[in-house]
């Protein structure tokens, strides 16, 4: 079981709480080019419905800004509310001011202490965009990233730990100044009039144990509401692995209040594949659930052909694509265990676990697929209609077991032969 959740203060971002007791919040980024507004709006779009909570988007240019009431508008037209935050960095002071459409348009904004200007110019800039959240009354986010900490900090901290006695591993000091970045920043916005309801951090590395090790850090050291993510997590497996051990140990303490998993996608590559693995990660850690989770064995020597490989993707690609209407029409569908098992050595015990499942036959067994419902056998089933007979029944044991949104969740009629 999960530790206690850290206590945090919750923030507002544009109808979305993040921290408190709320729910661990899904979040992603496009990759699309801001000034296509068109373009970037489908991107969001898309995000939105694979799940995605809040979605962030670069704003880095004047064209990028001037398209971000267009993005509104045109999401707004789509029927969209999703939250859109704007990522900046360098020139968001001149930016949110230059451009009030785009600051009234966001609903957060992103700022990254190390790059909001050097020396004199850094708490200056970085009021300038405090004076916008508060004109426009938006929350941000004080995003420190170790790509680009802010290098005054880390030379003031460098040459007090050169002047000790013993001094720290140079690692460790480069560590404390991105949570030290993160907590000052956020000290400057509540000074310049912020509330701390008003404020979220993040403190994001590319190393797993070193992200474990600044979150712990800045966990204890505040009560703002924490964005987690693994920076540069990587492509594929990788990226996937990396993001979903350095997460769930945080998780698992309780730290965390809204994630994002930086998922670098194949060309042409789909990019709601971040907020799939970011659902999924809360889902099987027990800490949300999103949609029904399909339990399907690795296959072996005992399995005679990939046909139950096949019946488990075409099954949870039916349960994906149905997920927005179901949600919309039944309560507690997404906590739906479904399993789909290759022989007959596991898989009629998992199709029991589960609320509904199928055992294929295996090697050597009559062809033959056994489906088990709440934790009975159900029928047989068996020729080549075996996928849409199985999703058949799954349609079913939906309608009779989930009460739908308008009813009272009162018992339905019991799932009959
Ligand atoms: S359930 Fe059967 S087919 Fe699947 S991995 Fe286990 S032994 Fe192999």
């Amino acid at each position: 079981m999960a530790a206690r959740r850290r206590e945090s203060v919750a923030v507002n971002v544009g109808g979305v709480m993040v921290g408190g007791d709320n729910p661990i919040v899904v979040q992603s980024m496009t990759n699309t080019d801001t000034v296509d507004a068109k373009g970037t709006a489908r991107q969001v779009e898309e995000l939105a419905r694979a799940g995605s909570e809040i979605v962030r988007i670069t704003v880095n240019t004047r064209q990028a800004a001037q398209a971000v009431p267009h993005i509104a508008e045109e999401l707004a037209a789509r029927g969209v509310s999703v939250p859109i935050v704007g990522d900046f960095h360098y020139n968001g002071h001149q930016l949110l001011k230059e451009y009030p459409d785009c600051a009234r348009a966001l609903a957060k904004y992103r700022i990254n202490p190390g790059n909001v200007g050097p020396g004199q110019h850094h708490d200056k800039n970085f009021q300038a965009m405090i004076e916008a959240a508060l004109e426009n009354d938006k929350p941000v986010r004080i995003g420190v990233n170790w790509g680009s900490l802010d290098q005054g900090l880390l030379t003031r901290l460098m040459d007090e730990n050169a002047s000790l006695t013993e001094p720290k591993n140079a690692r460790l000091v480069m560590f404390e100044a991105i949570v030290i970045s993160a907590i000052e920043s956020a000290e400057l916005a509540e000074k310049c009039g912020l509330a701390s309801d008003k404020i979220i951090l993040s403190a994001k590395v590319s190393e797993v144990q070193d992200l474990i090790q600044v979150y712990d850090n800045l966990a204890s050291r505040c009560d703002y509401a924490l964005h987690l993510g693994l920076t540069e997590a990587g492509m594929g497996s990788k990226g996937i692995v990396a993001s979903s051990a350095a997460l769930a140990v945080l998780l698992q303490r309780g730290i965390g209040d809204t994630i994002r998993i930086s998922l670098t996608p194949r060309p042409g590559g789909d990019r709601t594949e971040e907020v799939i693995v970011a659902q999924q990660l809360l889902q099987t850690m027990g800490l949300r659930s999103f949609s029904p989770l399909v339990t399907a064995c690795p296959g072996c020597g005992r399995t005679t052909s990939t046909l139950f490989q096949e019946m488990a993707e075409d099954i949870q690609n039916y349960i994906r694509d149905q997920m927005p209407v179901w949600r919309d029409r039944y309560n507690g569908v997404e906590e739906m265990k479904v399993a789909v098992m290759g022989c007959v050595v596991n898989g009629p015990g998992e199709s029991k676990h589960a609320n509904i499942g199928i055992s294929l036959p295996g090697t050597g067994e009559e062809p033959r697929a056994p489906v088990y419902v709440d934790g009975r056998m159900f029928k047989t089933l068996q020729g080549a209609a075996i996928v849409p007979e199985f999703i058949g029944l799954l349609d079913r044991y939906i309608e009779s077991h989930y009460s739908k949104k308008e009813e009272d969740s009162k018992p339905l009629p019991v799932f009959s032969n």
